[in-house]
């Protein structure tokens, strides 16, 4: 872990990318965009998680801004560190400066590998309620888009800022794009309802204030916007400075971003996973039974019929509201 500074004397800002191209393409304000800019700077390396080979996300590397856009955007399924941590250290022993973004049990697991903290190395753990195994995420996919998809965003802004996503797939030959929304989409909803992540995340022990990484970034959900000044429409991130390291980027921060200096309790109260892990419903067990012996097909299909009206009724909306969107422009 980190060695974290008091709860009480962390700085905690609410934050917003002044460069508004790489705000819509993130999740959340931007936060990781803006710290991967710096180290750039310093002509460093960034490392963080990406599709790597159709439906398989792992940690990647980039030298510059164009490696960093396959790592924006949330990809609600565990990430493959492959060799990465390795990497990191041949980065280090290169005189490189490295940017480490994960989630924090990644985070720590290169840390103790390394030793401890390092000279030179920047690490960023992002607020995290769990993550479902590639196996569960790719069965699920297979059943949703058989073999017509061709990408995926869990987090689209042209939705607003929420877990709205789309997905960019094959049909009859042209690629159209489609909403991919806990509204209609298995997976995603089993994602939100908690019940398929990995053993471990419901026992989290990163869930709380000691945090591994020098900063935490996360959505700031639970913003007072009228208090901030700050504009939630294109999303909000939380940057705690968890470290000194972390502290003395505080101003840069500052001069990239649209934030506000918000107290700590406030980004918690609003953030479950920074208080304690996620709860174990019951369900788990049931789904994951019924995905062994029943197959992924059963349960999409039981969802497909329960969500019928209630997913037709939901798109005719969508569709309605972006007409309008298209005739005024807002
Ligand atoms: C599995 C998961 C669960 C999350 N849960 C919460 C939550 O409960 N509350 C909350 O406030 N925020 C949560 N987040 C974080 C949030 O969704 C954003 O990723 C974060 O705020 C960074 O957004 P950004 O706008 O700064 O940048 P973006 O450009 O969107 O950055 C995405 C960042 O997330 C990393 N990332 C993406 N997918 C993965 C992955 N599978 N494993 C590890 N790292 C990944 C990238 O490397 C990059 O650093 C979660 C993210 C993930 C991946
Ligand atoms: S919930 Fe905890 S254990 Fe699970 S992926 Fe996130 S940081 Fe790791």
């Amino acid at each position: 872990m980190a060695d974290n500074a008091s709860q009480s004397c962390r700085t905690c800002l609410a934050a917003i990318d002044s460069d508004g191209d790489e705000l819509m393409l993130s999740s959340s304000g931007g936060a990781f965009s803006v710290l991967a800019r710096r180290i750039f700077d310093l002509d460093g390396v960034v490392y963080g998680h990406a599709f790597d080979d159709g439906l398989h996300v792992g940690c990647v590397r980039a030298e510059n801004l164009d490696g960093l856009s396959a790592m924006r955007g949330s990809k609600y399924v565990q990430s493959d560190m492959g060799d990465a941590i390795a990497s990191v250290g041949c980065d280090l022993r290169a005189g490189r400066e490295v940017l480490f973004s994960g989630t924090p049990c990644q985070v720590d697991g290169l840390l103790a590998f390394l030793g401890g903290p390092q000279d030179g190395l920047l690490t960023v753990d992002i607020v995290c309620h769990g993550v479902p195994s590639q196996a569960f995420f790719v069965d699920c996919m297979g059943e949703e888009f058989s073999d017509r998809l061709l990408s995926l965003r869990f987090r689209d802004k042209r939705e607003g800022w929420g877990c709205g996503g789309g997905a960019t797939i094959l049909h009859a030959g042209i690629e159209k794009n489609v909403p991919f929304s806990p509204k209609i989409s298995y997976y995603y909803r089993r994602f939100l309802a908690g019940d398929v992540y990995r053993e471990s995340c419901y026992r989290c022990p990163y869930a709380g204030g000691e945090r591994p990484g020098d900063f935490t970034i996360g959505d700031f959900w639970g913003i007072d916007v009228g208090g901030s000044g700050l504009d939630a429409r294109r999303g909000i991130s939380v940057v705690i400075a968890n470290t000194a390291k972390a502290e003395t980027l505080i101003p840069y921060i500052k001069s990239e971003t649209s934030w506000a200096e918000r107290p700590l309790e406030e980004a918690v109260c609003g953030n479950d996973q920074l208080m304690h892990p996620s709860p174990r419903p019951e369900s788990r067990d049931v789904v994951f039974e019924r995905w062994k012996e029943e197959g992924i097909g059963v349960l999409e299909d039981e969802y497909r019929r329960s969500t019928l009206l209630s997913s037709k009724k939901w798109l005719a909306k969508r569709a309605v509201k972006r007409f309008l969107k298209g005739v005024f422009g807002r």
